[in-house]
């Protein structure tokens, strides 16, 4: 194909940022730390490998997925506790925040709410930045490994998916059908996982994650969460997913509660101020 003449000067113009995000409002990150220093234990749920299951965590508390026997990536699904339908919002979180999340960095819900669900606290991969091949930990940019897309490349009929898991996990605690359960699943934040697109065929890749036993991602829950979290079939992600195929390993979730009166001045954040009239007169 013939290019125009000035092709050359046309992908030469710089790229802008989509959505500037100084204007942000800034989690109170100096509060949250004073308040989990003075926190204690308040449960943990263990998730066994190739399965997910559910927890809950109130406003106000912290919950750590952990690394514990080997490394092990975990697709993280939260809900509104007290509504299903506002849930977490991958692609939105992407245009915030970028293509991985980090310390400081929130998991935003699906709209109308579009506020912060969690924010997250503390990140022992934090070094790692990103590598030569353009990967980095913990993306919203992959969706979850399901049994659709492998039946679609491969056929066959995998059970063990995350989305199957996490479909199971919701089932469970909230005694839904499954198929309701489903419909609830969503893009995950994709915990521990390293990820990113090749520069030449801007292809989705991934490669070993760089988690050990005793690695945690910390979260403050914003506001009332049901939380699921996938121990990926994959393991740490190094060759393939969506089989039986891969070493896994289990993860742990444990959750923290505060001293009373630690979070003094901090308030769960209110639903997205704008009025959804759309232009039309309400
Ligand atoms: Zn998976």
């Amino acid at each position: 194909m013939s290019e125009p003449q000035d092709a050359a000067a046309r992908r030469a113009v710089p790229p802008v940022i989509c959505y500037p995000n100084d204007t942000l409002p800034q989690p109170d990150m100096a509060l949250y730390a004073a308040a989990r220093a003075g926190a204690v234990k308040a449960g943990e749920v263990r998730i066994d490998p190739r399965d997910a299951a559910a927890f809950r965590v109130e406003a106000g508390q912290f919950f750590r997925i952990s690394s514990i026997e080997g490394p092990q990536v975990g697709d993280l699904n939260l809900w509104n506790a007290g509504d299903l339908t506002e849930r977490f919002y991958s692609g939105k979180t992407r245009a915030l925040h970028g293509t991985h999340l980090a310390r400081g960095e929130r998991m935003w819900s699906s709209l109308p709410s579009l506020r912060p669900m969690a924010t997250i606290t503390a990140d022992t991969l934090g070094w790692y930045g990103i590598d030569r091949f353009g990967g980095s930990v913990h993306d919203v940019i992959g969706t979850r490994c399901d049994p659709y897309t492998g039946n679609l490349l491969a056929g066959g009929q995998y059970h063990h998916c995350c989305h199957s898991n996490l479909t199971r996990a919701l089932a469970d605690e909230t005694g839904l059908p499954l198929h309701e359960a489903e419909s609830h699943v969503h893009d995950v934040l994709n915990v521990f996982m390293c990820t990113g697109f090749t520069r030449d065929t801007g292809q989705y890749f991934m490669k070993a994650s760089p988690v050990r036993p005793g690695d945690y991602l910390e979260f403050f829950a914003e506001i009332d969460l049901l939380g699921a979290l996938s121990a990926c079939p994959g393991g740490d992600c190094s060759a393939q997913h969506s089989s039986d195929a891969a070493s896994c390993h289990p993860l742990l979730v444990e959750v923290f509660a505060p001293a009373p009166g630690a979070l003094e001045g901090w308030h769960s954040p209110a639903l997205n101020g704008y009025d959804r009239s759309h232009g039309r007169e309400i």
